[in-house]
């Protein structure tokens, strides 16, 4: 028997009984290492971020992480090519990065590599040029009008306002509806209107918002600290030939449990390495009035475990 033909026999017999070989996974890179104060957990939250992409069975992870703040970052030289998208979890300041490294991801992401900026990631870096320009929109972190215009909606447009002012707010943590603004392959087959599990609503976001594409909005509530306009939370943005994906959403596991954030989560990581999405919208999306919530990832946080309940809101954190 030849080569060819015993493996093509193989492939016919795991056809037969139901084992197909699956397609080279996606390779994606889960950057952590350090975020802002104690605000964000992010080692806890690199655990969630890496079983919701691996559970679609279309991502192989690998997670990289950064050395601590104030170490030496001279050998810190992560191969971003080896990647199709590399989600950051991930927040620092302009210092913490050489020039280097900073042009080595500029590289990746113009030449095509794909770009995954969740929550924090975009308080990361507010004076690194082409970062911002990534992200479209940041805040926090010394923002202000120099990073550029607010960016939101209003009247159902999306409007650029230079008005002065630090970038980067939001309420307590609360359930908050969410709208779909533009047709996109990540939102498609979504409903208009979704409630988002209680999370922290970014508002007051600055940037360049350059080739940026707002995918859904919320409504930033002045009863609760926010702005009375409609804050920009999922959105895409081209650079170079690089796609990048932006969700403001997932402050906390108890965020990242609400199934829209999976969904949005999984599609546009899909989105941000391949330029398609292929999964299905699951049946317990949210509707348009009630949360939906994955209770196996809200477990992972040790304070579910003690019997918090997860729809408790918080006092105000970045
Ligand atoms: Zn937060």
């Amino acid at each position: 028997m030849k080569a060819l033909s015993f493996f093509a026999a193989i492939a016919g017999m795991l056809a037969f009984a139901g084992i197909s070989l699956a397609a080279d996974p996606i390779r994606v890179m889960l950057l952590d290492g350090e975020s802002g104060g104690p605000y964000h957990k992010w080692k806890l939250i690199t655990p969630v971020l890496q079983k919701q992409l691996e559970e679609t069975g279309l991502f192989h992870v690998d997670v990289i992480t950064t050395p601590p703040a104030g170490a030496d970052f001279s050998a810190f030289k992560p191969d971003f090519s080896k990647y199709a998208v590399v989600v950051w979890n991930y927040d620092a300041p302009d210092e913490r990065w050489p020039a280097e490294l900073k042009a080595s991801f500029e590289k990746y992401v113009r030449g095509g590599g794909g770009f995954v900026s969740v929550h924090a990631a975009d308080n990361a870096f507010p004076n690194w040029p082409a970062f911002n320009e990534m992200i479209g929109v940041g805040g926090w972190r010394g923002r202000t009008e120099k990073s550029g215009p607010f960016w939101y909606y209003k009247d159902n447009k999306l409007v650029s306002d230079p008005a002065p002012g630090v970038a980067g707010s939001h309420g307590q943590r609360t359930p908050f509806q969410v709208a779909v603004r533009s047709d996109h392959a990540i939102t498609n087959g979504l409903p208009k209107l979704w409630m988002h599990q209680g999370d922290e609503l970014y508002a007051r976001l600055r940037g360049p918002g350059k080739n940026m594409t707002v995918l859904a909005t919320a409504y930033s509530d002045p009863a609760n600290g926010g702005t009375g306009h409609d804050e920009p939370v999922l959105m895409t943005v081209s650079y170079g030939q690089g796609r990048v994906f932006h969700t403001t959403l997932g402050h906390d596991i108890n965020a990242l449990s609400s199934v829209d954030f999976v969904t949005t989560f999984q599609r546009g990581t899909e989105w941000a390495a391949t330029g398609k999405v292929t999964q299905k919208v699951p049946a317990s999306f949210p509707t348009a009035n009630s949360v939906s919530y994955r209770t196996d990832f809200a477990a992972m946080d040790p304070g579910y475990k003690r019997g918090l309940n997860p729809l408790d809101a918080a006092p105000p954190q970045r």
